[in-house]
C-alpha cells in the first residue's frame, strides 16, 4: 500500500439528479419547549405501547426484525390482504420507495403546492420533471389545473389529503377522477393526517389499480420516534414497491409496538377527539384575535400573520412554545403553522400566542 501525505482531490460525482435535487432540513435544534411545530402527537402513544416497550430484551435487540407478522396484523386490522400492505420507515421512506420503483429520468411527476416537501426531494432524486400545481390564494385544491398538468409522460401523481401545511382536503370523488385521468400513472394519496379528518381512500385500493395510499403512525398514534408508516395498494403494484425496500427497513421495536397501538382503538379515539375539540378552540381563538387562518381538517392550523411572522415565532419561543414558520412555502408568505395537541397544550399554545402577538405589537392590519 502506498501511503502519501498528499491531499487527493475528490473526483467522485453523484448522479446528475442527486447533484440537482433539493435537500430537506427541518429545524430540529433544541426542541425542548412545547412542540407545536412538527404536527406530532404532543402527549404520548397508547399506554399499551409503553408497557410493550418494557418487554424489550437484550436478545431481542440482537435479532434482525421480521416485518411480515406485523404486516399481517396491520392488513387484518384495516380489512386488507397482506400482499396489499407494506410497512415502511415512516411515510418519508414510503415516498422514497414509490419514486424509486416507478420513476424513470424522463418521466414526469405531478404534485400540489404548497404541500409536503419530501415529495420534491424524492421525485427529483429520480427525475427533474416535477410539475408543481400551485393553489390560488384560497389554498384549496386546484382540480382543473391539476388534471390539466397530467400528460402521457406522467408516471406519478401525489396528493396529500388532508394537506400539509394547509389542512385542506381533496374529496374522494376528485381523487377518483385523477386516478381515472391518469391510468398510466400511480396516484399516491398521502393520508398522514387521516385520523383528524375521517374520510379515506384505503379500501379503494381494492378497485382502483393505480392507487397507492400511505398512512403514518407518527401523528395520531404518537410514534414519530419509532419511524413506522404503511403503504397500501393493489398487490401487483405493491410487488414493485416491496422489491425496492430493504427487508429490515422497519426496526423490530416499532414492529412489536404496532399491534398494541392498533388494538388500543379507545386511546386513538380519545387523542383524535382531543385534537378535534382543540382545533375548534384554536380556530375560535384566532377568530377572536382577528388572525386570519385556513380552516383545517388536520392536527394543525395555518395562520396568516403577515410581515411579523418571524417575530412571532421568536417571541412565542421565549414563552416555551415552538411554532413553524411556513413563509418559504410557495404561496404562504407570512404564514405560521400551529400544531393542535391535547387540551392542556392547546391552552398553553393559545395563551402564549395571545401574549406574543401583543408583545410584537401585532394588529389585524399589521
Ligand atoms: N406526509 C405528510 C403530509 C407529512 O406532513 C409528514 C410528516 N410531516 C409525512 C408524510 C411523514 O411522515 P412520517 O413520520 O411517517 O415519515
Amino acid at each position: 500500500m502506498i501511503v502519501t501525505d498528499e491531499v487527493t482531490k475528490m473526483t467522485v460525482k453523484p448522479r446528475k439528479a442527486v447533484l440537482e435535487m433539493p435537500e430537506y432540513h427541518p429545524p430540529l435544534a433544541e426542541r425542548t419547549a412545547l412542540r407545536l411545530d412538527f404536527n406530532e402527537n404532543t402527549f404520548s402513544p397508547s399506554p399499551r405501547v409503553m408497557e410493550k416497550l418494557k418487554e424489550i430484551t437484550a436478545e431481542g435487540l440482537t435479532k434482525y426484525p421480521e416485518r411480515e407478522p406485523a404486516e399481517r396484523i396491520a392488513a387484518k386490522h384495516f380489512g386488507l390482504e397482506p400482499e396489499q400492505v407494506l410497512l415502511t420507515n415512516g411515510v418519508d421512506e414510503a415516498i422514497h420507495l414509490i419514486c424509486a420503483a416507478f420513476l424513470e429520468p424522463e418521466d414526469e411527476a405531478v404534485v400540489w403546492v404548497p404541500s409536503f416537501f419530501m415529495y420534491d426531494v424524492s421525485v427529483q432524486m429520480m427525475t427533474p420533471n416535477l410539475r408543481r400545481v400551485q393553489s390560488d390564494a384560497s389554498l384549496e385544491f386546484p382540480l382543473e389545473r391539476f388534471l390539466a398538468a397530467i400528460t402521457e409522460r406522467t408516471k406519478l401523481v401525489i396528493v396529500a389529503s388532508p394537506n400539509n401545511p394547509t389542512g385542506a382536503v381533496v374529496s374522494r370523488e376528485h381523487l377518483l377522477a385523477i386516478a381515472k385521468a391518469a391510468p398510466h400513472a400511480v396516484l399516491m394519496v398521502d393520508e398522514a393526517y387521516y385520523h383528524f379528518f375521517g374520510e379515506s381512500m384505503l379500501t379503494d385500493v381494492k378497485t382502483v389499480p393505480n392507487l397507492i395510499v400511505t398512512r403514518t403512525f407518527s401523528k395520531a398514534y404518537g410514534l414519530a420516534n419509532l419511524r413506522i408508516g404503511m403503504v397500501v395498494g393493489d398487490a401487483e403494484l405493491m410487488k414493485f414497491v416491496r422489491k425496492v425496500s430493504s427487508p429490515y427497513n422497519v426496526n423490530g421495536v416499532a414492529l412489536d409496538c404496532l399491534p398494541v397501538a392498533l388494538e388500543d382503538e379507545k386511546y386513538l379515539a380519545w387523542y383524535c377527539e382531543q385534537v378535534r375539540v382543540g382545533r375548534e378552540r384554536v380556530m375560535a381563538g384566532l377568530g377572536e384575535l382577528g388572525v386570519p387562518f385556513f380552516p383545517s381538517h388536520a392536527n394543525f392550523v395555518l395562520m396568516d400573520i403577515g410581515p411579523k411572522h418571524k417575530e412571532l415565532v421568536a417571541a412565542i419561543r421565549a414563552h416555551g412554545v415552538l411554532l413553524r414558520d411556513r413563509s418559504n412555502d410557495p404561496g404562504c408568505e407570512g404564514y405560521v403553522r400551529i400544531t393542535i395537541g391535547v387540551e392542556e397544550h392547546v391552552t398553553k399554545g393559545l395563551e402564549a400566542l395571545k401574549a406574543s402577538l401583543q408583545e410584537i405589537g401585532w394588529s389585524a392590519k399589521a
